[in-house]
């Protein structure tokens, strides 16, 4: 997820937000938060990375653990980067996000992770910069929108395979979260009725056939 930072500017929540120095030269924190790793990657207002930093997700501590995994690899990263400050903070998380609270909900790829948790408000309130959350696959797809692949192209379905099968829709330029914000995840459609038992418990989902899991 190369690109996440782009997650960023195009957030409606971060846009209604003003620079904590609006004199001074944006500058952003990208954060992709994995099972297994936490990446970061510090950028000046052109987007281009300019240090990165990564971190082994905590295996105990839950959440909290994370948000202070998250925090010291954001602040290495930007004593990394020829930058003094942060301006914002986006964060592309593997789960259900809840696009007004910014709570992450129970995520079974994250150790611990067992009940819904304000990771924006917990994360802003760490770094002290407007922070911005949401799931993975659509900010990959943002990224991707604004700086990659699907730049040319304003209605693109993106796929992602790893443990899972992951997906997000963009169309006119717009991505799509849907009435339950899962608008483009299709994993769990169903490629083969009465098929292979998925981890979700159902069969047959195409996630039990093209998933790693
Ligand atoms: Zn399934």
């Amino acid at each position: 997820m190369t690109a996440l930072p782009a997650a960023i500017p195009r957030s409606p929540t971060m846009s209604a937000m003003p620079a904590r120095h609006p004199t001074s030269p944006a500058v952003y924190a990208g954060v992709d938060l994995g099972a297994t790793k936490i990446e970061v990657v510090v950028t000046g207002a052109d987007l281009v990375p300019a240090a990165q930093a990564r971190a082994a997700t905590p295996l105990r501590g839950g959440p909290p653990a994370v948000v202070t995994a998250i925090k010291a690899a954001v602040e290495e990263a930007l004593a990394a980067s020829p930058h003094a400050s942060l301006t914002a903070v986006g964060a592309g998380v593997p789960g259900q996000v809840d696009d007004s609270t910014g709570a992450v909900a129970k995520s079974p790829n994250i150790r611990g992770w067992t009940a819904s948790y304000p990771l924006r408000a917990e994360l802003g309130d760490k770094l002290g910069v407007p922070v911005a959350v949401d799931n993975d696959v659509r900010t990959a797809l943002l990224g991707e929108h604004r700086l990659g692949a699907a730049a040319p192209y304003g209605d693109v379905l993106a796929v992602w395979f790893g443990t899972g099968v992951g997906g997000a829709l963009l169309l006119d330029g717009v991505v799509r979260r849907g009435r339950l914000g899962a608008c483009g995840e299709i994993g769990h459609a169903c490629a083969s009725p009465g098929g292979r038992r998925c981890a979700c418990g159902r069969r047959g989902c195409l996630e039990a056939y093209a998933g790693r899991g």
